[in-house]
């Protein structure tokens, strides 16, 4: 049977992939340590779950509006004013199952053969593939370890064209952990103001941030980028809530409309009850994320330091999310245990033979001369598995 050729344009999701293959071994016996997936270790706080059990006894079970309730739009929008001081209506609101779907919906409703999307490297596993389905060319523009792994006025610039439609911004960023100052991005708002090009900011890692960084919003810097900007968040970092699947995304109502029409064709509503703990979620007590947040620092400090400590990489110290992305130059080009280590990849394949330690290729990520290493885990796997890593390439 033939496929589409649509189909064919993508790979599957590798981070994922990763995590699958991480649960297999591990199903077959093999004690694997996962540094690949990208989702919270802990648990759901108790009041989000709470609100979720009530709204199944309650028989909050049937169909919603397409684009979520106006309980949980009511709260997104109350979040925007909190943490943003972005005013939105109900109509520049669509809730979606995850922020991946709420990108994949905007991305089918903006996107066609002929645009290009500027997308900087590097990037999360899935905006490339999201952006090619529509047929749109997604246009990659390495930024520099030196500079941040921030993406560049000047390489901005020079990435425009007249197809270029949009532009993807992730700040704090999977995998590089880089997150923008205000005055950084005011910068790059300077520029896309001038165009006509709308800029998606995935600012789903909104709330992990460390030291004295403060997180800022393209959205925010005038009516103007508001205007030309979606912003996509979602609830499965901030609250521990990957598996609830919901995200959502605001801007202009033309396309919110529109992002709309498509999920009634698609998934029509978000899980009733997930809307529900979603609006626990942003309503209510904070204390929980603050908590992670502080856990999640410590682990990456030992994990820096870990890694840094090893022969042959290197690692900056990010300044949100909860990756690494160390600098595996030093690596490359060697023969270990008889493999050589030619790419990210190989590097990944040697760690999970031989150390049992799952990581993801920088490559996935566009840059192979890295790999990431999520340290959403206990610090006790954090502590075995660099020693493990360590131990495989030092023989
Ligand atoms: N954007 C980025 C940068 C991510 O890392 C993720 C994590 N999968 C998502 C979007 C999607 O998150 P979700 O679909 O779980 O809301
Ligand atoms: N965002 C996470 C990651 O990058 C989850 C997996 C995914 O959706 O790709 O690992």
């Amino acid at each position: 049977m033939k496929l589409s050729a649509r189909i064919s344009t993508i790979k599957p999701s590798p981070t994922l992939a990763i995590t699958m293959k991480a649960n297999a071994l591990r199903a077959e016996g093999r004690d694997i340590i996962g540094f690949g997936a990208g989702e919270p270790d802990f648990d759901t706080p108790q009041n989000i779950k709470e609100a979720a059990v009530r709204a199944i006894e309650e028989g909050f079970t049937k169909y919603t509006p397409v684009g979520g309730t106006d309980e949980l739009k009511d709260a997104i929008i109350r979040k925007f004013e909190r943490d943003n001081a972005l005013t939105y209506r109900r109509n520049e609101i669509c809730v979606s199952c995850g922020a991946k779907h709420s990108l994949y919906n905007l991305a089918q409703v903006l996107f066609e053969e002929g645009d290009e999307v500027i997308i900087p490297a590097p990037y999360w596993v899935s905006y490339a593939d999201i952006v090619a389905l529509t047929g749109a060319r997604p246009v990659i523009v390495p930024t520099a370890e030196a500079d941040g792994f921030k993406l560049q006025p000047d390489r901005l610039q020079d990435a425009l064209s007249e197809r270029t439609k949009a532009l993807i911004l992730n700040s704090p960023c999977n995998p590089t952990g880089a997150a923008y100052s205000r005055t950084e991005i005011e910068i790059l708002a300077g520029i896309v103001e001038k165009t006509d090009v709308l800029v998606i900011s995935d600012d789903i890692y909104e709330k992990i941030l460390y030291d004295d960084a403060i997180f800022y919003s393209i959205a925010s810097v005038n009516p103007a980028l508001k205007a030309k900007t979606i912003v996509v968040n979602g609830v499965s970092k901030a609250y521990a809530m990957t598996g609830w699947r919901i995200g959502y995304a605001a801007g202009p109502e033309n396309i919110i409309a529109a992002m709309n029409k498509l999920q009634s064709q698609n998934t029509s509503n978000p899980t009733s009850i997930a809307q529900k703990a979603s609006v626990e979620a942003l309503n209510g007590d904070q204390t929980a994320v603050g908590q992670m947040v502080a856990a999640f620092d410590k682990r990456r400090r030992v994990m820096v330091e870990g890694l840094n400590a090893i022969p042959g990489l290197s690692c900056r110290n990010p300044q949100g999310a909860f990756y690494v992305f160390p600098n595996i130059s030093g690596i490359l080009g060697r023969t270990i245990q008889g493999k050589r280590m030619d790419g990210s990849s190989d590097l990944a394949a040697y760690l999970l033979d031989a150390a049992n330690v799952a990581v993801v290729p920088g490559a996935d990520f566009g840059d192979d001369r890295y790999m990431r290493l999520s340290y959403a885990t206990s610090m006790k796997n954090i502590e075995e598995g660099l020693k493990r890593i360590r131990t495989a390439l030092e023989t």
